[in-house]
């Protein structure tokens, strides 16, 4: 029988529950279980695809294309394996499907009310998974929100039901909480976490672990007082202490045996001590680089980094494999829209620049500007989605020599349409879901620079957009030097565009930094990596040979 474990949060939000619960999920999964995670947001959009990025940072897409929370991206990057639309539940979603149901007739003759129909239902997702044909041992629920807000009350109502029908041996609530340090006491304080408990107990549910976030080591005192007014066993308490990196978080937590304290409480089998050579591999060569590189990352939502969450990622994950540094600057693409001297000083201290994803005309001046940059003087360019939509922009109205080229999202009069919606996308009027999502093929031309990354002619990546490169300009573009090195090869729609007499200048359409892993850097941001770090070892004359790596 699958296992449940409920990881709710209390205290503040942003204390990384999704984080403990990958990395939760990864230790076990290196003892040799199945594991899944999923996550269930207590807002009212169905999903959080029409969310600006500074109200929720990245949206992260799966393979079947939903638009999801951004620790879907964590569970996938810490354990190696995809998401879909089922690991990402909303309360959107929850009503809409019980409206749908009263509206069809299911409850013919009774009044919808929030317990029992919406707590059937999200009692009836918390499930699916682990009732799939998957054969998951255990899945893994983050709570969003905190204890305490209002909307995650029915959540909390079902779980309680949940834990009452299942047994305590097949479901188990962590609870993540903040232990705050007072400067003036020089103290930790526990009461916090008391309250966020006692709030936790008034809805029926009593916590078996407590994950403690920290910014100092919990000694026992402290251990034991947690247990005795939180009402847990002293070894279900666990510090969660401050790290470098979220990828020391699955070593912490075995440290503190968060891993077998589970297993014991589920009564699970124990399968082996946990399996995490490739982790400890990665994380070795993380924190021992042997160069370093500077990258710009050009775009709009700068000021939080979330926004821009997988790209980050997938920097950390490329760098360690060719055991570098990589420093990621962004750099506002407004503050782009200026002289090409200005353009110059902020951009030439890079080894390289990669122009973001994004929606709408704000700021594509800039990144167009930035191209024309780096394009003349050699840098290496990655650009995704909006990036790559830009390059051919940019490519158009420079070597073309077509002025006004444009994207029809930035200017809908355009004589020059070289990127723009397909006939299917124009009859679109909602906003929700009608994107070109999720997972489709891409084959791609031997000898290019795609090919040098993936060493394979057929890949299939992950799409969020609705413009397309215009194939009407295909011939035009590609005589002038920009190469389409990539195809959809079932509607023929460009996927990758490349130059020629350039080291190294990629456009994608599509995300790869949705499908960046620790144990599977991407192909793509390893060869940009590699480009960057050959421009700047070389140049300086050094003999290292990157391209060893
Ligand atoms: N705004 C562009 C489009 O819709 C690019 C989207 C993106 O960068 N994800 O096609």
């Amino acid at each position: 029988m699958t296992k449940y474990i409920f990881v709710t949060g209390g205290v503040t939000s942003s204390l990384g529950k999704g984080i403990i619960a990958a990395s939760l999920a990864k230790l076990l999964q290196a003892r040799g279980y199945k594991v899944t995670i999923q996550k269930f947001d207590p807002y009212i959009n169905v999903d959080p695809g029409t969310l600006n990025p500074y109200e929720h940072g990245e949206c992260f897409v799966t393979e079947d294309g939903a638009e999801t929370d951004l620790d879907l991206g964590h569970y996938e990057r810490f354990l190696n394996i995809p998401t879909s639309q089922a690991n990402n539940v909303t309360t959107g979603m929850i009503y809409q499907t019980v409206i749908n149901n009263e509206r069809r007739g299911d409850y013919l003759g009774k009044t919808v009310q929030v317990i029992p129909h919406v707590t059937n239902e999200i009692k009836r997702r918390a499930q699916l998974l682990g009732q799939s044909s998957e054969d998951y041992d255990i899945v893994i629920t983050e709570l969003g929100g905190t204890v305490g807000d209002i909307e995650s009350l029915p959540y909390l109502e079902s779980l309680r039901q949940l834990r009452w029908e299942l047994g305590t041996d097949n479901c188990l609530v962590i609870h993540l909480t903040l232990i705050p340090y007072l400067r003036a006491a020089k103290e930790l304080k526990t009461k916090p976490t008391q309250h966020s408990v006692k709030e936790l107990q008034t809805n029926g549910i009593q916590p078996d672990i407590l994950v403690c976030r920290t910014e100092y080591a919990l000694d026992m005192n402290i251990r034991r007082k947690l247990a005795l007014f939180c009402n847990v066993e002293v070894s279900s308490v666990i510090e969660a202490i401050d790290a470098d990196t979220i990828y020391d978080v699955p070593m912490l937590m075995l440290k503190e045996g968060l891993d077998s304290t589970v297993i014991n409480k589920l009564r699970l089998a124990d399968m082996r001590e946990p399996n995490l050579k490739k982790w400890e591999t990665f994380l070795h060569k993380l924190k021992n680089p042997k160069r370093e590189i500077r990258v710009g990352l050009i775009g709009k939502y700068n000021e939080l980094q979330d926004a821009y969450k997988s790209i980050y990622e997938s920097f950390i994950h490329g760098g360690a494999v060719n055991e570098c540094k990589v420093i990621v600057d962004p750099v506002h693409s407004e503050s782009l829209e200026t002289s090409e001297e200005e353009i110059e000083k902020l951009l030439s201290q890079y080894d390289g620049i990669l122009v973001a994803p994004g929606f709408g005309e704000r700021g594509v001046e800039g990144k167009l500007k930035s191209i024309k940059y780096v394009r003349e003087n050699n840098i290496p360019f990655f650009g995704i989605c909006l990036g790559m939509q830009c390059a051919v922009v940019e490519y158009a109205q420079n070597v073309l020599g077509l002025e006004k080229a444009a994207s029809t999202e930035v200017n809908s009069k355009t004589p020059n349409p070289v990127i723009d919606l397909l006939p299917d996308q124009l009859s679109i009027t909602q906003k929700g879901g009608t994107m070109r999502l999720g997972s489709y093929d891409c084959k791609i031309e031997k000898g290019s620079l795609a090919y040098a990354a993936y060493k394979s002619e057929l890949i299939k990546e992950r799409h969020r957009h609705r413009y397309e490169y215009n194939n009407d300009f295909r011939t035009q573009l590609e005589e002038a030097g920009m190469k389409t090195t990539g195809v959809n090869p079932a509607t023929g729609l460009v996927e990758i565009v490349e130059l020629e007499d350039h080291p190294f200048f990629l456009g994608v359409q599509f995300h790869p930094e949705l499908k960046s892993t620790v144990e599977k850097p991407h192909p793509i941001f390893v060869a940009f990596i590699k480009a960057c770090m050959v421009k700047k070892y070389k140049s300086k004359g050094s003999s290292v040979d990157v391209a060893a790596n």
